[in-house]
């Protein structure tokens, strides 16, 4: 039996490693449960897994939680800090990260340090700091979630690191794929949050229509497999039916394939190195008729350099795109800014700002801290 703590299980990530800890109940015993604001969420899962442990930020919330669970099993953890506390002081083999934004990378450093298997969703945490977060974790101890990336160490296994000679992260594209540039600047939220073939958090379905997200992934892919910018190219492929390619030296290209579902990389995260039977839809090649696949165009969508910039940069360079973005994309959910500003004051932000080469987490939690601001003040 492992055990294994779930961070974010309110979210779209956290409910499907929970399905999947509930189809594998032999196998996983879940000593951990959090959310932000969700307590009636977390509450319905408290009662199903009965965690030791129970952390929910909101502090006025976690006090209905508490009382709803006056003298029974769990311990109430509050506050800021929760998720971390959550980390150290329960008995967890694996630590599943499925918390959006910045907020991930105190409790992933904190997983790492203590030893727990890190089952990675919170991509965010590498696009901030990886140099400091790959150079704390041995060997397989941070586990990729996101789709691409399990595909990526599932194609890794048919030939050594050394091998490699690229490898190729598909994206679906998004919604705007193939929507007309001069329309872009006038999108709602309720287009861009519309994704044709995943299901996911609101954060990263508008980093997937601006393929800030396959920015991001660039960057957690170059800090994963130790990469540099010039070995990861990005194609679209919108049917997600490849969810990445490895090639390796000798010409041979190995892919991962199947049914778009996120159950998939988290179980593989879960179980690895071994593999459980698990119900997905039919893998049916005839019926999908055919795959296709094109160049992203990086002038309609400018994310996309801004990401092989940080893999190029690095330094503080990822810090202040990533809290820049999380800023610039609330801005746009609350009818703030436009579409097409995401990206263009996330560049603005990070060309201005002041660049530390090998940053500590004091310089990475400052730039970030920095790159809020100036992006608040692109927002008046
Ligand atoms: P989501 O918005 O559905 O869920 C986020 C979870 O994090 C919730 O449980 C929420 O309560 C918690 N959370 C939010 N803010 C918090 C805070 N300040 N403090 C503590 N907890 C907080 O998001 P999601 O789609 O599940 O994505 C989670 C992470 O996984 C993101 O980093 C995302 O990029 C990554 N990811 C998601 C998918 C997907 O299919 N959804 C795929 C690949 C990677
Ligand atoms: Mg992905």
């Amino acid at each position: 039996m492992k055990k294994i703590v779930v961070l974010g299980s309110t979210g779209s990530i956290g409910k499907n490693t929970l399905e999947v800890a509930r189809n594998l109940k032999d196998k996983f015993q879940v000593v951990g449960l959090s959310s932000n604001s969700r307590w009636e969420l977390l509450a319905e899962q408290v009662e199903e897994f009965k965690p030791r442990y129970v952390a929910l930020c909101d502090g006025e919330l976690a006090k209905k939680l508490q009382q709803r669970f006056q003298g029974t099993h769990p311990e109430m953890l509050a506050g800021n800090n929760c998720l971390q506390e959550m980390v150290l002081n329960c008995n967890a083999d694996i630590v599943v990260s499925a918390v959006v934004g910045a907020v991930g990378l105190p409790a992933a450093i904190a997983a790492i340090e203590r030893g727990k298997t890190l089952a990675l969703a919170n991509k965010e945490s590498l696009v901030m700091a990886g140099h400091i977060v790959m150079s704390l974790a041995k060997k397989d101890q941070i586990l990729p979630v996101d789709s691409e990336h399990s595909a990526i160490f599932q194609s890794l296994r048919s030939g050594k690191s050394c091998e490699v000679k690229r490898v190729i992260i598909t994206a679906s594209g998004g919604p705007f794929c193939d929507y007309p540039a001069d329309k872009l600047p006038d999108v709602k939220p309720a287009q861009a949050l519309k994704h044709p073939t995943w299901q996911m958090g609101q954060k990263i379905t508008i980093d997937s229509a601006t393929l800030m997200n396959k920015a991001l992934e660039i960057i957690e892919a170059k800090w994963l497999f130790g990469l540099t910018a010039e070995q990861i190219d990005v194609v679209i492929h919108p049917q997600s039916i490849i969810h990445s390619m490895v090639e390796f030296c000798d010409g041979s290209v190995i892919a991962q394939m199947g049914s778009p579902d996120m159950k998939v990389p988290i179980q593989y995260a879960l179980t690895y190195p071994e593999r459980s039977p698990l119900r997905v839809k039919g893998f049916d090649l005839p019926a999908l008729g055919s795959l296709t696949f094109k160049k992203p165009d990086a002038e309609k969508f400018p994310a996309l350099r801004l990401g092989y910039q940080v893999a190029r940069e690095g330094g503080t360079t990822g810090a202040t795109l990533n809290a820049a973005n999380e800023v610039a994309v609330q801005a746009f959910l609350d009818g703030q800014i436009k579409f097409t500003e995401i990206a263009m004051y996330v560049e603005k932000v990070i060309s201005h700002h002041h660049f530390i080469k090998n940053p500590c987490l004091e310089d990475i939690l400052a730039a970030d801290a920095w790159a809020r601001q100036e992006m608040k003040k692109c927002l008046i």
